[in-house]
């Protein structure tokens, strides 16, 4: 018996007054927030909602986030987190997909609720209009027949929850894939993988009770919501929400409430250094600054060199995916570290690299990077042709390219599904786009693959450059040739005023036109 809710529940009941989540100008402690999400599970159980039905929650990094997700579990439901940006078909394949029962919905606008309203506005029956929960499976949140406000649902219900005593290997949560590469798909994860993975995460940032976590990075994505929001519930630590990225506001943030840990996407790492108008105490805010980390994406060398040059602070790179709870590898600081590198496996999980036959290459060479352990998803929810390519004798196949060092690092390469075949050689974009993003006028970079008679494939880099800068296409090109095989440099530049990214800042090389 294992419910992942146990981690506010036990907060709440070693720290019921300290902060659990600091948003605008409203704290909320550890019993209020686990009896507000203790409202929601009666709620639930009110309605209807039975254990193993599964619950979809929107909703941007706000207090509500915690309370109903820890609500749903708590009833004994699955949670389907789903992301604020979807549009309405987006919404519509993700709540048939599902088979949600009921969808939380926050309509409101950011600055609205908690900020201004404080705990005994939230408590007020219906003053909580921002959130819509609608059942039973709408097709649209706005569909206002069967919708109800979030307070109408927590009106006159108990604090008190017994909380349904799920299995450790029944689904808490089905995460939806970023959809960088094709459709988002819907990985099952377990109480047991995230919670093992939320425990083995609050050592890797060293998050303790008495540490404060700035939590910028969506909730509704793997990465925040094991590793920063579950990790954070599990040690009792404080957390400051942002429901946006914007540097001056993180600045903001970090000072204010002298925040210890903070985690990213490179994408984040490079907008803050990007920052330096001088209204902040770096030099403080550097100091509270105990550990960053990042994930999600690479993070390019010599942003993690200037960041930490910067902030006097380690950034710890590791890398995980939706299908494994996330974390597979990380930078472990009682294993050294290597920038560039993922790290090695963390506690209890197993990676190999291997071959198109699944053999495990020599160590230097590329291959799939695929990994055993608690933290591997049961399976993507009704695909099951796609669980037979992914899932082979427990190994989960990343669909990652990736090498292991001697000292037992492992570098990710890129994406199989992102390789150019170019005249018969494999090419990989991130070797090309580390180099480019070396260039002083280069701001950011996509290489990608063009269709090409001749070669099968020709390459094509992307290119934004810093404002104010200009090169031409053929000096770029040039100085990308004397640094690069002469197979490897990209043929063609298109300059462009931004990148297509996603909610989880991934440059979404799919949506960029091959014209
Ligand atoms: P989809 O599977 O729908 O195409 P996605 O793979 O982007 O989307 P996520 O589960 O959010 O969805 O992301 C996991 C992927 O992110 C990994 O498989 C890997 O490609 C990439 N990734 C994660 N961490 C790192 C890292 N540190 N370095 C390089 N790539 C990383
Ligand atoms: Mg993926």
């Amino acid at each position: 018996m294992l419910n992942l809710s146990t981690c506010i529940q036990e907060s709440a009941r070693k720290y019921p007054t300290r902060t659990a989540y600091v948003f605008g100008e409203t704290e909320l402690n550890y019993a209020q927030i686990n009896g507000a999400a203790n409202q929601v599970a009666n709620g639930l159980v009110a309605k209807g909602i039975k254990p193993g039905d599964k619950v979809a929650l929107s909703c941007l990094n706000l207090p509500y986030f915690p309370i109903i997700y820890y609500g749903i579990l708590k009833a004994g439901a699955a949670v389907v987190p789903l992301s604020v940006l979807l549009k309405k078909d987006e919404i519509a394949y993700h709540l048939a997909d599902s088979e949600a029962k009921a969808y939380f919905c926050f309509i409101g606008t950011e600055d609205l609720p908690m900020g201004k309203m404080g705990y005994d506005g939230f408590q007020q029956a219906n003053s909580c209009k921002d959130f819509f929960m609608v059942m039973p499976k709408p097709e649209m949140p706005s569909s206002i027949e069967g919708t109800q406000t979030l307070g109408s649902l927590m009106n006159g219900q108990s604090p008190l929850f017994d909380t349904v005593q799920t299995g450790a290997e029944d689904t808490a949560v089905v995460i939806y894939t970023s959809g960088t590469t094709g459709k988002p798909k819907g990985a099952e994860l377990t109480h047991n993988s995230l919670l093992q993975n939320a425990i083995l995460s609050a050592d890797l940032v060293t998050m303790n009770t008495d540490d404060t976590v700035l939590i910028v990075l969506p909730l509704f994505h793997i990465f925040a919501m094991t590793v920063l929001m579950n990790s954070a519930a599990y040690r009792g630590a404080k957390s400051v929400l942002l429901p946006k990225f914007d540097a001056e506001s993180v600045f903001f943030l970090l000072q204010e409430h002298k925040v210890t840990v903070f985690a990213g996407v490179p994408s984040m790492y490079w907008g803050l250094l990007h920052y330096t108008d001088d209204k902040f105490d770096y030099a403080q805010i550097a100091a509270n600054l105990k550990i960053c980390a990042s994930g999600g994406a690479a993070l390019p060398v010599n942003v993690l060199e200037e960041f930490e040059a910067r902030f006097k602070v380690n950034i710890l790179e590791g890398y995980g995916m939706s299908e494994g709870s996330p974390v597979v590898t990380f930078n472990q600081l009682d294993l050294g570290r290597k920038p560039g590198s993922v790290g090695k496996p963390v506690w209890g999980v197993d990676v190999k690299i291997v071959d198109a036959e699944d053999n495990e290459v020599p160590v230097g060479e590329k291959g799939e990077l695929i990994y055993r352990g608690h933290n591997v998803m049961k399976g993507y929810l009704n695909r099951p042709e796609a669980n037979a390519e992914t899932l082979k004798n427990g190994w989960l196949h990343s669909g990652d390219v990736a090498v292991k060092d001697s000292d037992g690092f492992f570098f990710i390469v890129d994406r199989t599904k992102e390789m150019i075949i170019r005249g018969g050689l494999n090419v990989y974009p991130r070797e090309v786009e580390e180099v480019i993003m070396q260039h002083d006028a280069v701001s950011m970079v996509a290489v990608i693959g063009i269709p090409n008679e001749r070669r099968g494939e020709e390459i094509r880099a992307c290119v934004v450059l810093k404002p104010g800068q200009t090169i031409s296409e053929e000096d770029l090109i040039a100085w990308t040739k004397e640094r690069i095989a002469a197979y490897k440099y990209p043929r063609q530049i298109r300059f462009m005023d931004a990148l297509p990214m996603s909610a989880t800042g991934k440059i979404l090389k799919k949506e960029i036109s091959r014209d």
